[in-house]
């Protein structure tokens, strides 16, 4: 069984990446989606333990205290965080472990695991960003506001990542992603014991 590929999927608020990667978990197999914890309080249609853990402040500060996150971050005043022992049960199960998160967050799993791809979403145009983030209708004209100055921010940040995709069309994008994840498990160093094995093969019959 081959080991699972643990990678980070960013993007500016309401550039659609939950929808890619609700279409990749929807056409293919081997992927799970690592949830987090959140400080936030939950929109309409977000449940606990499916879209996050919504936990208070208290029990966040906890979590960190106990080292319980591989990362967690601030962002526009919440707090997010991803819970390790999920991640790497699923890795040792062979799951492609999709950590959707932020900049500050992904930085950090970088730097404890370098070999771990980061992958930038962004829009075909940021217009049809901000045009996306007020026809969802989910926030305040302030915190829109809010999370498009971080935006700006995030856009010079893109630099540090390994790929980018433009989700021009949610199917499509969640398409490219999985032919790219299939390339990272291609990758010589991953395939170490497959390699080594075919060696001894070869040593035994040569
Ligand atoms: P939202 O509040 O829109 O669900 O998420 C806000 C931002 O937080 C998004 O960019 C999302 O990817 C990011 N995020 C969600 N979970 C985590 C996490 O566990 N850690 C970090 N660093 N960012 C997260």
């Amino acid at each position: 069984m081959r080991k699972g590929v643990r990678f980070i999927v960013s993007g500016f608020a309401g550039v659609g990446k939950g929808t890619v990667v609700k279409e990749l978990l929807k056409k293919h197999e081997g992927y799970i989606l690592s949830v987090s914890a959140t400080t936030r309080a939950p929109r309409d249609y977000e449940q606990d333990g499916r879209e996050y853990f919504f936990i208070s402040q208290e029990r966040f500060d906890e979590m960190v205290e106990e080292d319980a996150f591989l990362e967690y971050a601030r962002y526009t005043g919440q707090c997010y965080g991803t819970p390790k022992a999920f991640v790497d049960e699923q890795l040792s199960l062979g799951k492609n472990v999709i950590l959707e998160i932020e900049v500050q967050g992904a930085l950090q799993v970088k730097k404890r695991y370098p070999d771990t791809p980061l992958i930038f979403i962004v829009p075909p145009s940021i217009e049809e960003l901000r045009n996306r983030l007020i026809g969802r209708g989910t926030e305040t004209a302030e915190k829109i506001a809010k999370r498009l100055a971080r935006a700006k921010e995030e856009a010079e940040m893109i630099s540090l990542y390994d790929y980018v995709l433009v989700n021009d069309d949610a199917g499509e994008c969640a398409e490219r992603l999985h032919s790219l994840i299939e390339t990272v498990h291609a990758q010589v160093q991953r395939n170490g014991e497959m390699i080594r094995e075919l060696r001894r093969q070869a040593q035994e019959l040569l």
